[in-house]
């Protein structure tokens, strides 16, 4: 018997684009034979689009208006094996889907609620990978009430971390949002456009020198493996989200060239994160290594990573010898897995 999957793409957040180009990726990818495959593209607005303009959102990249309320679309899922919820950022990778499949009881690929809610939100990632005993940056929140109502005591905030500094919204992908810092001029822009975005902010001290920024991959649920680690270099002042989606603007490299002392420690730290946040299914844990300092800083943990076939995760995962159909066949697998 055929495996039913239900793939949602596209969705509400900043990184609706990236899904549908990912989504593509794993459309073509799922072995015909094993599964059938159902897309739906969720428009920016939410709404879950019926089979022809989800073709048409796929082809054309962008999602149409119309399409049905998700609790009414949501039980035309019932029948499906499994779920693959490839959605970024907000509304897709945080949770708030998760929590949908749940109670509909659909499995579905990758963390559950609170592993996806916890990871997706920079600032309580950060809190329960501090008491994990993971290095990080040093960092400060702030709430848009604050920041209208007493505007300096955020400001003061920024000022102790130093610059320069990055403001970003505390729940969202892709650079989205973020800028870096250099000086108090550029402070309130920053935090204007990071609360236009997120009721919550996080400012985060930057590293000592630029890093290298590596990252490395992480499959299982209760047993996970860690990928070799890779890393990403482009020549800007930092990852934003033109260098990331403009072609030829960053490049790859896996493995990334490191002491066998330091990629052992990324793999030994990703997992840990992963345990601490309790994620399932795949995760894509991001490091800043600061070569003149020695010092190794978790960034951050993407429990939906970019997903295309020329994508991070899925590359470090063919250096281990998976190629990106069998990895995708390996997540559905997880998500079927009893746990
Ligand atoms: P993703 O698309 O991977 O989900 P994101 O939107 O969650 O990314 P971050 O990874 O937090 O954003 O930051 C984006 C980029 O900004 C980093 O890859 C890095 O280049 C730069 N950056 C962010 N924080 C810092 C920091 N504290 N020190 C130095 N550089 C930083
Ligand atoms: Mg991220
Ligand atoms: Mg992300
Ligand atoms: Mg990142």
């Amino acid at each position: 018997m055929k495996k039913r999957i239900l793939l949602l793409a596209g969705g509400q957040s900043g990184e609706h684009e990236v899904s549908l180009m990912s989504a593509r990726s794993v459309l073509n990818a799922l072995p015909r034979d094993q599964f059938d495959v159902t897309p739906v593209v969720i428009s920016k607005q939410g709404r879950w689009l019926p089979p022809t303009e989800t073709q048409r959102a796929l082809d054309s990249g962008e999602a149409p208006t119309g399409g049905d309320l998700v609790l009414h679309r949501a039980a035309s899922a019932e029948g499906y094996d499994a779920v693959f919820p490839l959605l970024h950022g907000p509304m897709g990778e945080d949770g708030t889907v998760q929590g949908l499949l749940t109670l509909a009881g659909i499995p579905f690929v990758g963390s559950g609620v609170l592993g996806s809610a916890v990871s997706m939100d920079k600032i309580m990632t950060k809190q329960v990978l501090a008491s994990a005993g993971i290095p990080q940056v040093a960092w400060a929140l702030a709430v848009r009430r604050e920041w209208q109502a007493q505007p300096d005591t955020v400001r003061e905030r920024a000022a102790a971390l130093g610059y320069p500094l990055f403001v970003k919204p505390a729940n969202l992908g892709s650079s989205v949002g973020i800028s870096k810092v250099s000086s108090a001029e550029e402070l309130d822009g920053a935090l204007d456009l990071a609360f236009s975005l997120d009721r919550r902010v996080i400012l985060e001290a930057m590293t000592a020198h630029k890093p290298r920024e590596v990252e490395v991959g992480i499959l299982g649920n209760d047993a996970p493996i860690a990928s070799p680690v890779g890393e990403l270099r482009f020549d800007a002042d930092f990852y934003d989200y033109e260098t990331k989606y403009t072609e030829g603007r960053a490049s790859m490299h896996i493995p990334a060239p490191l002491p066998t002392e330091v990629a052992d420690q990324i793999r030994s730290l990703a997992l840990r994160a992963f345990r601490a946040l309790d994620c399932a299914g795949l995760a894509r844990v991001d490091f800043f290594y600061v070569e003149e300092t020695g010092e190794l800083l978790l960034n951050e943990v993407n429990t939906m990573p970019g997903f295309t076939t020329t994508s991070m995760y899925p590359k470090l995962f063919e250096a281990a010898g998976l190629n990106y159909s069998a990895l995708v066949t390996r997540l559905v697998e997880l998500a079927l897995e009893e746990r």
